[in-house]
C-alpha cells in the first residue's frame, strides 16, 4: 500500500473535514486552498497527485470526493490525532487547549502498532478531550446526533458535549464564560439582529454568547 506525506494527509483531513460539513457534497477547490492557507495553483498540483493514487474523485471544475480508500486513511489519521490529545492531556497534563497543534505533528507518526498500543494504554477511549468521537481501528465514524447551539430554540436546553473549533484562543474565552464539557445550557433568548444568545449555565445565570461561537458548540 503506497504511503503518503503529512501534507497529502493533511488534504485527506481536510477534505473529509469539508465534506462531512456540506452533508457529503463534492469539495471546491477554494474551500480545500482556504482551509489547508495554500494557493489554488498547488491545491490542483496535490489533487492530481491524490487522484493518481486512488484517494479522491477529482474532476477539474467539478470539485473532490474521497474514494473509499480515502475515506479510510482519512479516518486513520483522525483517529490518531484523537488518540494522541487524549494521551496528552490524560496522561501528560496538558489543558484541553493546549493540544491540538501537537497532534497535528503527532498524527502523522504512522505506525499501526504504536497507536494499537497507545489506544491500549488509555483503555479504549471513545471521545477525545474536545468531545469528538474516536473512528474505530476499521475506520467508522461513530455518529453523536450532536447539534451546534446556535440551532436551538429559546427555551432549548442541552448539554454541552463538544467543540468544532480547538484553536488555544477560543477554548480560553470558553473557560473564561464558564463553559466547560458537561454544562448544561439553557437558552432564553435569541436576538433577532445578530444571532447572539442570552442562555443561563450553572455559573453563570445570564451569559450572552455570539453567533460565532454558539455555532461552534455541539449540544444533545
Ligand atoms: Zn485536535
Amino acid at each position: 500500500m503506497p504511503t503518503q506525506s503529512p501534507t497529502e494527509e493533511n488534504y485527506l483531513k481536510a477534505i473529509y473535514a469539508i465534506s462531512n460539513r456540506q452533508d457529503g457534497e463534492e469539495v471546491s477547490t477554494n474551500a480545500l486552498a482556504e482551509m489547508t492557507a495554500t494557493r489554488a495553483a498547488s491545491v490542483t498540483d496535490m489533487l492530481k497527485r491524490l487522484a493518481d493514487k486512488g484517494l479522491i474523485h477529482y474532476r477539474r471544475y467539478q470539485g473532490v470526493r474521497l474514494t473509499d480508500e480515502g475515506e479510510r486513511r482519512a479516518l486513520r489519521i483522525i483517529r490518531r490525532h484523537r488518540l494522541w490529545e487524549v494521551f496528552l492531556v490524560e496522561k501528560l497534563g496538558f489543558g484541553w487547549d493546549e493540544v491540538h497543534d501537537m497532534a497535528e505533528d503527532l498524527e502523522h507518526v504512522r505506525s499501526d502498532e504504536l497507536v494499537a498500543r497507545l489506544d491500549t494504554f488509555l483503555g479504549n477511549p471513545q471521545f477525545d478531550p474536545h468531545g469528538d468521537p474516536i473512528p474505530t481501528p476499521t475506520g467508522q465514524m461513530p455518529r453523536t446526533g450532536y447539534r451546534p447551539l446556535a440551532d436551538l430554540n429559546p427555551g432549548d436546553e442541552a448539554t454541552m458535549m463538544g467543540v468544532l473549533d480547538h484553536s488555544t484562543a477560543f477554548l480560553q474565552h470558553l473557560a473564561q464564560c464558564g463553559l466547560v464539557l458537561g454544562c448544561p445550557v439553557k437558552v432564553s433568548e435569541i436576538n433577532a439582529f445578530d444571532r447572539s444568545m442570552r442562555v443561563t449555565i450553572d455559573a453563570h445565570p445570564a451569559l450572552f454568547i455570539s453567533y460565532d461561537v454558539a455555532k461552534n458548540l455541539l449540544m444533545k
